[in-house]
């Protein structure tokens, strides 16, 4: 695709854009990627930032990479702050609304009390609610508190959500944070 068919307001970046898709990238897409949209651009190379993973319906900041297309981060990525120091790159982007059902990977970290029949209740919480689970691990931690981190499927904010507040009234669950993340 010639740099040319890029849209005038979005000129400046096209010293940054490689409208070849590298090898490289094009391997880390998955189903999630085409989601997103960058606001003046049809054909861009998008992908979403390993260090927060954004998901459908939470705000998310693009950033131009030198030659690896647009970079999608949360806006509450704590990298994001780091992008302010090259706002020339920073790009407006948006998830797509098409009605295809996305899938993501995402891990949850929740502190629970050390007792029999926790890691099963949990597990049942999130089948409840139509979610897979990938994998499932509990181990003790320094306190008298154990530790759960589940890997679940979802297909949106929204979503992981319901599981997370779901999960915060199982009790013996302490707290719920997706693994990552602050808050
Ligand atoms: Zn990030």
């Amino acid at each position: 695709m010639p740099a040319t068919q890029a849209a005038p307001s979005a000129a400046h970046l096209a010293p940054y854009i490689s409208f070849e898709t590298p090898a490289c990238v094009r391997r880390v897409l998955g189903s999630g990627e085409e989601k997103i949209k960058v606001k003046g651009f049809d054909d861009l190379m998008v992908f979403r930032a390993r260090c927060c993973s954004p998901i459908r319906g939470e705000k998310i900041v693009g950033y131009v990479t030198r030659g690896k297309g647009v970079s999608v981060h949360s806006a509450t990525c704590p990298n994001v702050v780091n992008l302010l120091y090259d706002p020339e790159r920073r790009i407006e982007v948006e998830w797509d609304k098409s009605d295809a059902v996305a899938r993501y990977t995402v891990k949850l970290t929740m502190e629970v009390e050390d007792r029999k029949g926790l890691l099963a209740a949990v597990s049942a919480k999130i089948a409840g609610i139509n979610t897979n689970i990938k994998n499932m691990e509990a181990r003790t931690g320094e306190d008298k508190n154990a530790r759960i981190d589940v890997t679940i499927e979802i297909s949106d904010l929204k979503h992981l959500e319901k599981v997370i507040k779901s999960l915060r009234g199982v009790e013996g669950v302490l707290g719920v944070e997706r693994a990552g993340r602050a808050g």
